[in-house]
């Protein structure tokens, strides 16, 4: 599910057989004839926490990975859409709901740590309700349900999860108006797509 390395012996720009070069302090696979250097592999996922009435919207996994076990919904960005993007489209094809996104309310890196797995960022954001009604695809999700963090001790859930759920809680519930990073406009940045989350 798109989380290991593609190990490349060709550039991919040219077919040119890639050899290892010392570049920035490390042994990276290079390409003599155009220059393209394999830099390394990223993948990015979103999670989405939807409070209602204090709880929150969990979904039980249909496939491997994590097959049967409990999260929060969300899934992976595409190469060109915006992280936001990702979580309401996820959102809405695990659970059927139409949401729109609050603010990030947590990001979970992990390098690199075991060879072939591609060094994973997973960004989380609190969500708003808009409408729709709760209704599992049966094809990623088997199941969906709201529930407090009380309610979740006999499920196999992800501690994250669980944490990310609570955390939404607390913070809500307290006197932030918006917690987490916002999005914020009239920041001039490079690339037409860019977006730019930032403290309130
Ligand atoms: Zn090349």
């Amino acid at each position: 599910m798109g989380c290991n390395c593609t190990v490349y012996n060709y550039c991919p720009v040219c077919s040119q057989e890639l050899v290892y070069k010392a570049i920035d302090g490390k042994q990276r696979k290079h390409c003599h004839q155009c220059d393209y250097i394999h830099w390394g592999e990223c993948s990015i996922g979103v999670g989405g926490v939807l409070l209602k009435e204090g709880k929150g919207l969990i979904v039980q996994r249909a496939n491997n990975p994590g097959k049967g076990r409990w999260t929060i919904p969300g899934g992976y960005v595409e190469q060109d859409e915006k992280i936001e993007d990702a979580i309401v489209r996820e959102l809405r094809e695990e659970t059927g709901l139409t949401t729109e996104t609050v603010s990030v309310l947590a990001v979970r890196d992990r390098p690199q740590d075991l060879p072939g797995v591609k060094h994973d960022i997973y960004i989380v954001f609190l969500l708003r309700y808009l409408g729709g009604d709760l209704k599992p695809d049966l094809v990623e999700v088997s199941q969906a349900d709201f529930r407090a963090p009380e309610e979740c001790k006999d499920l196999n859930i992800a501690p994250l999860s669980l944490h990310a759920i609570k955390e939404a809680i607390a913070q809500t519930t307290e006197e932030h108006s918006t917690p987490g990073l916002i999005r914020k406009e009239g920041v001039q940045m490079v690339g037409s797509l860019s977006e730019l989350y930032s403290m309130p």
